[in-house]
């Protein structure tokens, strides 16, 4: 059976409630093993929320990393850095990496080298814009994506990959199950192609864009994805636990996910 995933991705932001407070109730409400859930926060406050999650399930995953292992880089974090403060999990590929500060198909390749060397997992994000959507592109574009990072993967990496289209990340416009489904086939296709074998059926395929308590039910039914890469839902821990309670309704119905 495929992993399930809860990620919060923070971005440049602390949650109002204060960040130990949302971990200390993470922690609180006990979550089983069922669901991985990954909390991926700005770089400082990594080694403090590894420490408070020590001995919970949950993990800590850092939201980029850098292609090189060391070097006269300012400002960049090596994944074996990320790894020796506590984080297990590395976000690659994020559509605002991409856009905003110029990340292409070779540099996310390169990552996710770098995260595999560190021996930690990564989830490569990938996702269209809207442009790419209307000009009718979608499966074309998301196969060069995956393609790209083909070459970067070996036989023993663990890796999870979100589907994260652009239109829907931050804008409260969620994509509707019956997009997701469809593009998720796409993907595994994608996958089944160009990737080792082994990973076309273990491969945990997540959605992220706008996912809130809100629309939970209707994404977790489609039964294409294996859970979520949350961003402004995931600062609020209420919202965060309502989500993942979402998903564990459904539970039954997931465990019957080949
Ligand atoms: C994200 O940034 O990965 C994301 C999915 O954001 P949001 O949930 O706010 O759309």
């Amino acid at each position: 059976m495929r992993k399930h995933y809860l990620i919060a991705n923070w971005k440049m932001n602390r949650p109002p409630e204060g960040a130990d407070q949302f971990v200390e109730k993470i922690r609180a409400a006990a979550p089983e093993p069922v669901t991985t859930i990954v909390i991926a926060p700005p770089f400082p406050f990594i080694t403090q929320l590894a420490a408070s999650l020590r001995g919970s399930p949950v993990r800590i995953g850092g939201q980029s990393c850098s292609t090189e292992s060391r070097g006269a880089l300012t400002g960049e974090v090596s994944a074996a850095m990320l790894r020796d403060c506590g984080a297990t999990h590395v976000l690659v590929g994020h559509s605002e990496r991409r856009t905003l500060f110029g990340e292409t198909n070779e540099i996310v390749a390169k990552k996710l080298t770098a995260v595999a060397e560190a021996s930690l997992v990564s989830v490569l994000c990938v996702g269209e814009s809207a442009d790419v959507r209307d000009r009718g592109e979608v499966v074309q574009f998301l196969h060069e994506q995956i393609a790209a990072a083909a070459g970067s993967l070996g036989d023993s990496d663990e890796i999870v990959l979100a589907y994260e289209p652009i239109w829907a990340i931050g804008t409260g416009r969620n994509a509707t199950a019956s997009v997701i489904a469809e593009t998720v086939a796409s993907i595994r296709d994608a996958i089944r192609a160009s990737w080792p074998e082994r990973m076309a059926s273990s491969l945990s395929v997540l959605y992220g864009g706008s996912v809130a308590p809100e629309n939970i039910d209707s994404l977790w039914s489609t039964g294409a994805i294996d859970g979520f890469l949350v961003g402004g839902a995931s600062l609020d821990s209420g919202r965060f636990l309502a989500i993942l309670d979402g998903m564990r309704e459904r539970k039954v119905h997931a465990g019957t996910r080949s």
